[in-house]
């Protein structure tokens, strides 16, 4: 028997509460399980809700009917069931066979218990079930865990790590997400299974890495289980105690990195630009006469190596060059200065100078106590930026009131000329010596193609 049960009072959204009737009037089990319980009692709206059921796959598609199941996950016993437009994974009760390889199990099979399909997750906090009648069956000690904050593997930490040791990172993000206190065995066990990490797909590390560099505690977690982060980023142990001899940094190369972290927006861009914004810096080292470190070049540096970790790591295009720009950039002023602002939003866009203002505040925050008159620098430059934006102030060729046709019309022909005279009136502009208005700028255009010929 489940050593405890408590009731909650959630309102389950009505998809999901049509299907667990619809199945136990059938008279099979069904309950909402997993992370969507953790959620609802610790008070958090849960993103996505999985039922887990007695009924074995082809009799979930006959309560359903084949119209409105989708045989999505159907090795592993997942049909996806559309309720009222709402789609809903139902997996079949299951135990996990033997793993070999520390990823995946040889063979599921089926079960119509719920306890033993319980037992198999990884955490107790995520092993609680949860039926349409809000009582929540706990067969792990889950809720109390909870209560208290604590993670803690369901069985022998060891060997559930040495059957997944995906379940290490997932237990690190939990950890960094919420705030949970890793038990001491489990915590001693992700450090001692730390290498199997190696026996896991990239993606699958990088997809829990991301969520876990969100997390409001990272620092936390990432200052205590550094020697795990290392097994898949080994470039980051050299920063661990690397001193800076410099009167404007506290903190080593890992404490600063750490501090600016927990400055810096929950997006996986901001973070991981964060996290490697110094990773060069042990590298680039030298003591100056005068006794004070320096990094010249870091930021290039420090970008090429983003730039193999995260090609490493599969990670998307898009969020890897977003990084690396953002990485080699960290260190470009930013004045408080109208014709500063124009010429960084012309060089990186809106979106590039935001984050870039983001990365280069939570660096600062993170220097020493004497940043503050810094920071409300990148606060003014902010304002103007926004001013910028507001009324429309021009810093691209795309809002410039004269096009290539219009040079091309007063004789200038396409060419790198062109693209030159072009290029004089957008910094003229930005600079605020020329108006962005027609007749102007096709005088100035004249002008400058004389002085050309
Ligand atoms: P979140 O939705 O916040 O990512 P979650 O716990 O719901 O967290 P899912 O990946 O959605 O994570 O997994 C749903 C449930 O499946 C988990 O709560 C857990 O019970 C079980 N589970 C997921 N991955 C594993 C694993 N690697 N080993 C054992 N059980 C797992
Ligand atoms: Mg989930």
């Amino acid at each position: 028997m489940p050593s405890g049960m408590i009731h909650v009072d959630h309102k389950l959204p009505t998809p999901v509460e049509i299907l667990l009737k619809k199945l136990s009037g059938c008279g099979y089990e069904a309950y909402v399980v997993g992370g969507a319980v953790r959620d609802i009692l610790i008070g958090k709206s849960p993103e996505d809700y999985d039922v887990a059921t007695s009924a074995m796959p082809d009799e979930v598609v006959s309560v359903f009917g084949e119209k409105h199941c989708h045989p999505t996950g159907i090795a592993h016993g997942t049909v996806t069931v559309v309720v009222e437009g709402v789609p809903v994974e139902v997996t079949t009760f299951r135990v996990d066979g033997d793993y070999m390889d520390s990823r995946h199990p040889e063979q599921v099979s089926f079960t119509r218990s719920l306890e033993e399909d319980i037992k198999r997750r990884d955490f107790t906090i995520n092993a609680l079930a949860l039926s349409s009648d809000g009582t929540v069956i706990d067969y792990c000690g889950g809720v109390e865990d909870l209560k208290a904050g604590i993670l803690r593997t369901v069985g022998d930490p060891e060997e559930r790590f040495s059957e997944d040791a995906l379940r290490i990172l997932r237990g690190l993000r939990f950890s960094s997400e919420h705030g949970f206190k890793i038990e001491k065995e489990t915590a001693r066990a992700m450090v001692k299974k730390k290498d199997s990490l190696s026996d896991l797909s990239v993606e699958r590390i990088w997809k829990e890495f991301s969520r876990l560099i969100c997390g409001t505690y990272c620092a936390s977690v990432m200052r205590r289980f550094f020697d795990v982060f290392t097994v898949f980023l080994p470039e980051i142990a050299p920063m661990k105690g690397f001193e800076q001899h410099n009167p404007h940094h506290i903190y080593d190369v890992w404490e600063h990195t750490l501090a600016a972290m927990t400055y810096t927006p929950k997006t996986v861009v901001l973070r991981t630009a964060v996290l490697f914004h110094d990773i060069g810096k042990p590298q680039c080292f030298e003591i100056g006469e005068d006794g004070i470190g320096h990094f010249r070049g870091h930021p290039k540096v420090s970008a090429a190596m983003a730039d193999t970790i995260l090609q490493r790591l599969k990670v998307d295009n898009d969020t890897r060059q977003k990084v690396v720009l953002l990485v080699k950039t960290h260190d470009v002023p930013l004045d408080p200065v109208m014709k500063s602002v124009r010429r960084r939003l012309a060089q990186y866009g809106e979106e590039g100078v935001r984050l870039l203002l983001e990365v280069k505040r939570a660096d600062i925050s993170a220097h020493s106590a004497k940043s503050a008159y810094r920071i409300s620098e990148l606060a003014r430059f902010e304002k103007l930026l926004n001013q910028v934006i507001k009324d429309q102030l021009c810093f691209s060729y795309s809002s410039m009131n004269i096009n290539g046709k219009d040079l091309i019309d007063l004789g200038i022909p396409s060419g790198a000329k062109l693209g030159s005279i072009k290029k004089q009136l957008l910094n003229e502009i930005i600079d605020g010596t020329l108006e962005n208005e027609k007749t102007a700028l096709l005088q100035r255009a004249r002008g400058l193609w004389k002085d050309c010929q």
